[in-house]
């Protein structure tokens, strides 16, 4: 059912990565509306559906499972989670699992989008691109916030690559009493257009040399930056091993305490299917 690429959804990605047995509600079957190309690398799909009236938009930066045929053009089997496993998964009709932010849910139409960056052959990212009108796919519903102002802090850094960008975008639009930078690093720089109604003035874009590796002009961006400034929060999602050197910069060297970072391994170079719990904080190998 799972293949060693994790592509495939299996009992165990239902049941709960952590730990496993945790019973979820259902996967809500949802439908293409329509999709727009945002920018040459970032898709904005429009899904909706009868069944999002179940669908629970908890804040800024929460995350969700999508669940995709994961053979393009096949027709979705949606499994069911229960107590033991899978009821109805259909090992014929295999779905691919990603977790995605949710961008915007306006409840009144039922209609949620989802922001892809395309960034390669991933299947998620292929989805996206030939996502049409009436294509169905499962999700999940997010159960957090992934994102609280800290009411003591009297500024927000918030930096991100561009698969932060739908997640940075739900945060600039919360508009943050405070003052705010939100630094974003591209490979493409034809992806610069601004991507939040609100607070955009705050975005400073960062391209990506040609040959370095995701997330390090982004680390030195912010490290260009991370003097103590007294009461102040981070918000930083991108690759997972920068994230990792980014963090340990703000706690080693700038020598910022625990509480003022959120940090979140968003995927990781040469790895599929990261997993959507990772804060930064264990070493990988
Ligand atoms: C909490 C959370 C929220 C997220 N929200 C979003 C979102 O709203 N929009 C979004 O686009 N992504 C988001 N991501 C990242 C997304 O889940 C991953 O990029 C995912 O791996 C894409 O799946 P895929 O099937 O396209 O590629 P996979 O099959 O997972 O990976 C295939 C290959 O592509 C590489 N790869 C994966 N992602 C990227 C990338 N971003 N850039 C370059 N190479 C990559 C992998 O290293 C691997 O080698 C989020 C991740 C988390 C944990």
């Amino acid at each position: 059912m799972t293949g060693p690429t994790g592509a495939a959804l299996g009992a165990q990605a239902v049941r709960g990565g952590r730990g496993g047995g945790r019973r979820r509600p259902p996967p809500l079957r949802a439908r293409v509306e329509r999709t727009a190309r945002l920018s040459p690398h970032l898709i904005r799909v429009t899904v909706a559906g009868p069944e999002l009236a179940g669908f629970n938009y908890p804040g800024p930066a929460s995350h969700f499972k999508i669940l995709i045929p994961s053979v393009a053009g096949a027709p979705l089997t949606l499994p069911t989670p229960g107590e033991d496993g899978l009821v109805g998964y259909d090992p014929d009709a295999p779905v691919t699992m990603r977790t995605y932010t949710a961008r915007a849910f306006r409840p009144e139409s039922g209609e949620l989008d989802v922001e892809f960056f395309v960034h390669g052959d991933g299947p998620a990212a292929q989805w996206a691109i030939a996502a049409r009108p009436g294509d169905e796919l499962g999700v999940s519903s997010p159960r957090r916030s992934g994102f609280a102002l800290d009411p003591a802090a009297r500024w927000l850094l918030l930096a991100g690559d561009s698969s932060a960008i739908p997640a940075l975008g739900t945060i600039l639009e919360t508009d943050p009493a405070i003052e705010v930078t939100c630094l974003v690093e591209l490979e493409d720089g034809q992806d610069a257009v601004p991507f939040a109604a609100r607070r955009s003035e705050a975005i400073e874009w960062v391209i990506r040399p040609e040959g370095s590796a995701p997330g390090a002009a982004l680390r030195e961006a912010i490290a260009g930056r991370a003097r103590r400034l007294g009461a102040g929060s981070f918000w930083v999602a991108g690759e997972a091993a920068a994230i990792r050197q980014i963090r340990a910069d703000l706690l080693d060297t700038a020598d910022y305490s625990r509480e003022a970072l959120v940090t979140r391994g968003y995927w990781r170079g040469g790895h599929s299917n990261h997993p959507d719990h990772d804060d930064g904080a264990e070493p990988i190998d």
